[in-house]
């Protein structure tokens, strides 16, 4: 029958048979059965083994055929390994104890990568959870044989869920691009469940971290990571010193509430933007503003001096530029930006350890903004574990399952 052998066929069955295709209430009903010329194999180990009993029938949901509902149905024997004892057979649709078949789950999961997760569950009429199921089943097949043997450089940095009340660590592969762990807060017991992960023999090979100045995370790496180099991010210290301008200017459009309220009104983008960004009506703006003896202005040059510094190949020369920006930002009288530069000097050394592994969490900006579109593809439900499923799903670069045929 055509029917059987295209079953047959696209689950890729070499030890297994279709029995029958019957017809029950609107579901097709795929009756699977040993093929009697081969010996069974150990689930646990994959050698050949003689059978030992078999157990009650078990029902797979499968990828429905023009829109008509398909479980598969079979009775799972026991084989008797001389090394494993009695175990259970290898099914190769079957993936542990899910209710979903393997191609059902990649299908899924594939859909669940494009679209929201309940969008998937209306499509193939499904609920919700069974479509987190399906993912499930992919990204933990994904983290059991994902490559970790290579990482060199990661860099870590955090996000937050429900509207910043929740954070989560996430660890990712500068070079690879990828996320290789999410963990609920951002404490140090965080990132330590992330390296305990890890073992030992694959932290020894990184070579350089790149974080924010966080001290949680900083004590951790120094103790787990002794030989890698710390490099504080680029971008996370560009807006220490952006967040360092705009205190200025709001502490100086204050002063100025009684005299000149309009003065530095709508003013904000101008002094944080790069020059080269601003509108025609912003230079104007700002060439008329720096003709007046403003702190925002001293504030302002002092953020495009610090420009320079990461433009240096030698880390000497970087630091001998910084000691200069120092004594100018120390004496600028301006608070906000003699503390960014006390901060500067208290990490000096593992802010110039840039200049000797040049990367920066840029790459991670980008993922975590992925995440955040991804988070919402994902809700239905709003808990810490489906969150992370979703990450890894979507930011893993997870390996898939193998089939012998795609269905899609
Ligand atoms: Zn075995």
């Amino acid at each position: 029958m055509l029917i059987e052998s295209i079953i047959r066929k696209t689950l890729g069955l070499k030890r297994h048979c279709v029995k029958n295709v019957k017809e029950e209430d609107g579901h097709l009903i795929v009756s699977l059965t040993p093929d009697k010329r081969f010996r069974l194999i150990c689930s646990q180990c994959g050698s050949k083994c003689p059978g030992y009993d078999t157990l009650t029938e078990r029902r797979w949901k499968h990828v429905p055929l023009w829109g008509i509902p398909v479980m598969l149905a079979y009775s799972p024997r026991r084989v008797n390994c001389a090394k494993c004892g009695a175990r259970v057979e290898a099914i190769p649709w079957s993936q542990g104890k899910s209710p979903l078949s393997l191609p059902l789950s990649f299908v899924l999961a594939t859909w669940a990568k494009i679209v929201a997760w309940q969008v998937v569950a209306q499509l193939f009429d499904l609920h919700w959870n069974t479509v987190r199921k399906a993912v499930k089943d992919v990204v933990d097949f994904g983290l059991e044989n994902r490559e970790l043997d290579d990482l060199l450089y990661i860099g870590i940095d955090e996000i937050s869920r429900k509207k910043g009340h929740v954070y989560h660590t996430q660890v990712y592969d500068l070079v690879e691009k990828r996320l290789l762990w999410s963990g609920e807060d951002r404490t140090s017991d965080t990132l330590k469940a992330f390296f305990d992960e890890l073992d030992v023999k694959r932290c020894d090979q990184i070579q350089a971290v790149c974080c924010d100045m966080w001290a949680p995370y900083m004590e951790v790496i120094r103790e787990r990571l002794p030989n890698a180099l710390l490099v504080f991010d680029k971008f996370h210290i560009v807006r220490h010193l952006m967040d360092a301008v705009d205190q200025v200017r709001k502490d100086e459009a204050r002063e100025l509430k009684a005299q000149d309220p309009d003065l530095l009104k709508k003013t904000r983008y101008i002094w944080l933007k790069n020059p080269w960004n601003l509108s025609d009506n912003q230079r104007l703006r700002l060439s008329e503003l720096e003709k007046l003896n403003l702190k925002i202005n001293r504030a302002y040059l002092l953020k495009e001096a610090f420009r320079q510094f990461w433009t240096y190949t030698y880390p000497a020369w970087a630091k001998k530029y910084l000691d200069q920006w120092f004594w100018w930002a120390t004496h600028s009288r301006l608070k906000p930006l003699r503390d960014f530069a006390w901060l500067i000097r208290r990490h000096q050394d593992d802010i110039l350890n840039y200049f000797k592994v040049r990367i920066d969490n840029g790459a991670v900006e980008a993922l975590n903004n992925k995440a955040k579109a991804i988070s919402h593809r994902a809700f239905g439900y709003r808990t810490s574990e489906t969150f992370k499923l979703a990450l890894y799903h979507g930011l893993g670069k997870l390996p898939m399952p193998q089939l012998t045929h795609k269905f899609l």
